[in-house]
């Protein structure tokens, strides 16, 4: 039987600053996707929120980009901006890009990451597990590091060695910056392809992991959402804070591998006014963003599934524990650092970044303001 697992997210208002969503916020969400596994539409549904972003995550068998699904997404973040604009909330309704989409919210503002699979309990998938990862002020390349050695770096995933995966991953990745005529894409293979794709993750504003497949069994097992909200918007209008939907264990990664690169907690692009590289910090599910200088944040739960597309009755937490504390610290320390140097070289984005935001005008304003002086 094949089974959708979409996860789509959206910030749609927050209290006092880009931090969380409202309670009531959150409730309106779920109540909408209660109402849609009523009606059958969905299998299994849930809400969560990392930082200021909601997040949807559901199973149904409708397939990827299907109509019913984006649509109730767009109307959940809709109920959720109605309760926003009520309390004042900040940014009430910001990543609604569009005025209604025409059954896709892809490129209307929303992330979205889904997959669709077989699921009959045989080989290679006797069980299906899968993880969500969320990211709050950080772009779609907040992944690409951590992802990239968890499906390409036996240093990190000792069972690329194992048979089942031993002929390595097919990365497919977008050039965000391009979205002339659709999606800008390249597919190359690790490990064969390695320094390639290392040529074009190393720029996190640019490339992004959009798909990885195993190449021994044709399987996807990663799907990012990369949409720039800029790119769409044609200027800033916040940040656009990925979501990865990956499925895990026996042919794939396992979580403990996917999540071992996170320690490294690396230099993103986004924090305040999505303008600054600052480090990466693993959290619980549900944390606001409240630390210095914004701070980005990571959550990751994994989930087990059945074959009819019933989620576990819960997930597991994988950063709400006392083993991450140490890596918040030294993502706490590295942001201490890096803040030392303000507004100095690469403690902000290249000025390209810049660009679609507010620093433009003050930067287009001194650049008028110089005078050509002849050399003597
Ligand atoms: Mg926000
Ligand atoms: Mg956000």
């Amino acid at each position: 039987m094949k089974l959708t697992v979409s996860v789509i997210k959206a910030d749609v208002g927050s209290i006092g600053g880009h931090t969380q969503p409202t309670k009531k916020m959150v409730q309106a969400v779920k109540k909408k996707i209660d109402g849609a596994i009523k009606k059958k539409l969905l299998i299994d549904g849930m809400v969560t929120f990392t930082g200021d972003d909601l997040c949807l995550i559901m199973s149904h068998k409708k397939g990827n980009d299907h109509k019913d699904i984006h649509t109730l997404a767009w109307d959940s973040f809709i109920s959720a901006t109605k309760y926003a604009e009520e309390c004042g909330c900040y940014g009430a309704g910001q990543d609604l890009l569009a005025d209604a989409p025409s059954g896709n919210v892809r490129g209307a503002g929303p992330g979205v990451a889904e997959i669709t699979f077989d699921f009959n309990k045989k080989e290679p998938r006797p069980a299906e597990t899968f993880m969500v990862f969320a990211a709050d002020k950080c772009g779609p390349g907040a992944y690409n590091l951590p992802i990239f050695l968890a499906f390409a770096d036996p240093m990190y995933c000792a069972g690329l060695m194992l048979p089942k995966m031993i002929k390595g991953f097919r990365f497919e990745i977008i050039d965000m910056n391009n979205v002339k005529g659709g999606d800008h894409v390249i597919t190359l293979d690790a490990p064969d392809d390695l320094y390639e794709i290392a040529m074009l993750l190393r720029d996190g504003e640019r490339f992004g992991i959009k798909a990885i497949y195993s190449r021994e069994y044709d399987e996807q097992t990663a799907s990012l959402s990369t949409d720039r909200l800029h790119s769409i918007a044609g200027k800033y209008t916040g940040k656009d804070d990925p979501v990865a939907l990956i499925r895990t264990q026996g042919i794939f990664p396992a979580p403990e591998e996917l999540l071992s690169p996170f320690v490294k907690v690396p230099f993103v692009g986004g924090d305040s006014r999505g303008s600054h590289n600052m480090p990466l910090m693993p959290v619980a599910i549900n944390t606001p963003v409240t630390g210095p200088y914004c701070l980005p944040i990571v959550s990751a739960l994994g989930f087990s599934i059945t074959p009819s597309g019933r989620f576990s009755d819960q997930f597991t937490d994988f950063f709400d524990n006392p083993a991450w504390d140490f890596v918040r610290l030294k993502a706490q320390e590295k942001a201490i650092e890096i803040r030392q140097q303000g507004w100095y070289g690469n403690a902000m984005l290249p000025y390209d970044e810049l660009e679609y935001s507010g620093f433009k005008v003050t930067m287009n304003k001194l650049l008028k303001k110089f005078k050509v002086v002849k050399r003597k």
